[in-house]
């Protein structure tokens, strides 16, 4: 049973030094996909909740407080949620949000739901929008271990194709990346005809906290061994980036955490 508390923001666009963006913009705060690695895990010690995926804050005002908002440098939606998680498709929040917003913002979303395309009709009216999709490789017993509520990766490709084919800049995000976990390669060759541009980004293992860390220790030793290991790191994150800059793609960026940028 989820837990839903209803609240009202102060302001809607919150300055950020997430790679790409100036700003970040959170209609909700909690995530029910519920994603293991999860960065924004720690965000439930500010709100006095524990498990991550058993609740989500609703900023019920967000839809008007955005409006006559204009903000200059791009706008990420969203850094502390999904705003495509199931409740979205009852509460229509995120759609609300985006039919007040001043249409000449220049918005990044990123989602890991198909439920994204039911807004293509507002998508179109912004000057400067970039809809992406985060994709990686966790199937089967994977994904149920550490992604178990989102959309299929096959339903998340699809879903960048049909944005692309109606217009609207696409771009693959894809993380994250877990040696012998995510293959990047056949994730490109998979998207490239029909994804604008890519970003990249590695496990940040640190930030994925102790429940996923002892999960892969336990589950997939080697994947671990090469990821808490500095030098075999620094390995496989090299035979990465050459993978991908052998793909001739365009991408805005690898983020490695050790240090933060490739690009
Ligand atoms: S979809 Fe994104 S915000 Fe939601 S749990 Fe997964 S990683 Fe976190």
């Amino acid at each position: 049973m989820i837990k839903i508390r209803r609240i009202k923001a102060k302001r809607p666009f919150i300055p950020t030094s997430i790679p790409g963006a100036s700003y970040v913009i959170n209609q909700y705060v909690g995530c029910q996909h519920a994603c293991k690695y999860c960065y924004a895990k720690y965000m439930g010690k500010w709100y006095g909740y524990e498990k991550w995926g058993s609740w989500i804050i609703v900023k019920e005002n967000m839809a008007e407080i955005v409006k006559g908002k204009y903000v200059e440098g791009k706008v990420y939606m969203s850094s502390a949620s999904d705003a495509y998680q199931p409740i979205e498709k009852r509460l229509e929040l995120t759609r609300n949000v985006l039919q007040n917003m001043d249409k000449s913002i220049r918005l990044v979303i990123l989602t890991k739901s198909d439920l994204v395309l039911r807004d293509i009709d507002i998508f179109k009216e912004f000057k400067d929008i970039e809809v992406g999709l985060t994709i990686n490789s966790f199937e089967g017993n994977v994904k149920r271990s550490i992604e178990p509520f989102s959309p299929s990766n096959q339903k998340r490709i699809k879903a960048l194709m049909a944005i692309h084919q109606n217009g609207i800049k696409s771009y693959a995000f894809i993380s994250p990346i877990i040696p012998h976990l995510t293959d990047v390669k056949k994730l490109i060759d998979e998207t490239k005809d029909f994804t604008d541009f890519y970003w990249f980004e590695f496990l940040n293992l640190k930030a994925s906290g102790n429940e996923f860390k002892r999960w892969l220790k336990q589950a997939y030793p080697e994947s671990y061994e090469i990821i808490s290991n500095k030098s075999k790191f620094e390995r496989y994150m090299n035979e990465i980036t050459e993978i991908i800059k052998n793909a001739k793609i365009k991408f805005r960026g690898i983020v490695t955490h050790y240090p933060k940028m490739r690009g």
